[in-house]
């Protein structure tokens, strides 16, 4: 299997307000801060984790809607974080992403038929016909009749919104799609209905999607590998039923242990983490997440931990998995 995407230490960093970068003294928000992981082609990779843990900064610098700080983004090989905006403005035909709230991204004044077409016209198809013609083959796809395609944005319910976002992604015929939190404004009952389309579109055009999604049922249902973040960093990458059966590190297991049991026999404790996602501008130290880790040992106070792969296809990022058994043993957990 070929990744169709590798993103390698990408980070980004916000300054503070007020401040200005490049002065020692200033401060940054670490909102994503060396993450890697790989995507291969024609699988859906979930990133999950709390708001604010950096997930849709990292599907936005992908697209370079954000200027990434540092780091590689390889898409087919090739790396797009050097791209001149120009080159990355073609590159769109080939990446593209729906957001969560289709109500505000799609334009109020313009009527269905040029918002799904608007992207062909920034592609440069100037031929008039043919671009009428690609918007009623994908208004198709997406379940829009002819008729719906001379109405406005209000006259839609968000379901309906939602297939005209997924219409307007797949206008360019992409590769890879990047859907940020798609279904999470929508009812339970239409949310299945927009997930159902996204399979079977990813399954005729072979299409690769990276799924950014705080709600782990879904991810469950939607995605092949999981990829889970905490404080701007990637804290375990594994396939999905690695991750769900075995979680690794203890901001996973805690998170899954929210979830009914898969198993009716097996009864699971619920894992209650102490206090909030501490501020990315001031970030604990050693393993960001040790203030609230009910396994933290003394090393993970001081230093970081990295990813690291503990079985083939399953990374975690914790000392418990670092050569830090001992201490468990000798009883020097907190
Ligand atoms: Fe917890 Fe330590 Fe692992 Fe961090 S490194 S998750 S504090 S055990
Ligand atoms: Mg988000």
């Amino acid at each position: 299997q070929n990744p169709i995407l590798q993103v390698q230490d990408l980070k980004k960093y916000f300054p503070i307000k007020g401040g200005v970068f490049g002065k020692k003294t200033l401060k940054q928000v670490k909102a994503v801060d060396g993450v890697s992981f790989d995507v291969f082609e024609g699988e859906t990779f979930g990133i999950v984790g709390e708001s604010g843990c950096g997930k849709s900064t990292t599907g936005r610098t992908i697209l370079r809607l954000l200027e990434p700080t540092e780091g590689k983004i390889l898409f087919q090989g090739r790396d797009i974080a050097e791209l001149s905006k120009n080159d990355m403005r073609k590159l769109r035909k080939d990446i593209q992403i729906i957001f969560q709230d289709p109500f505000a991204s799609l334009n109020p004044r313009m009527k269905i038929q040029e918002t799904i077409e608007e992207p062909l016209i920034n592609f440069g198809v100037t031929d008039r016909n043919e671009r009428e013609k690609r918007v009623l083959e994908v208004a198709e796809q997406v379940g829009l009749t002819k008729a719906q395609l001379s109405r406005f944005p209000h006259e839609f319910s968000g379901g309906q919104r939602q297939r005209i976002g997924i219409a307007r992604a797949l206008i360019s015929k992409p590769k890879l799609i990047i859907a940020d939190e798609p279904v999470s404004a929508l009812d339970v009952s239409i949310q299945s209905q927009v997930l159902n389309l996204m399979r079977d579109l990813q399954k005729e055009f072979g299409l690769t999607y990276i799924f950014i999604s705080h709600d782990l049922s879904v991810v469950k249902h939607f995605c092949d590998r999981i990829g889970v973040m905490y404080l701007g960093k990637m804290v375990e990458v594994a396939d999905k039923n690695s991750l769900y059966d075995t979680p690794l590190h203890p901001y996973a297991e805690a998170l899954l242990s929210a979830l009914p049991s898969s198993h009716p026999l097996q009864k699971k404790q619920r894992i209650i983490l102490q206090g909030d996602v501490p501020s990315p501008s001031n970030p604990p130290s050693g393993c960001t997440f040790h203030p609230r880790c009910f396994k933290c040992l003394d090393v993970c106070k001081t230093e970081q931990p990295s990813l690291q792969p503990v079985h083939e296809d399953h990374l975690v990022s914790c000392h418990l998995y670092q050569g830090a058994k001992e201490q468990i043993a000798t009883g020097e957990s907190r």
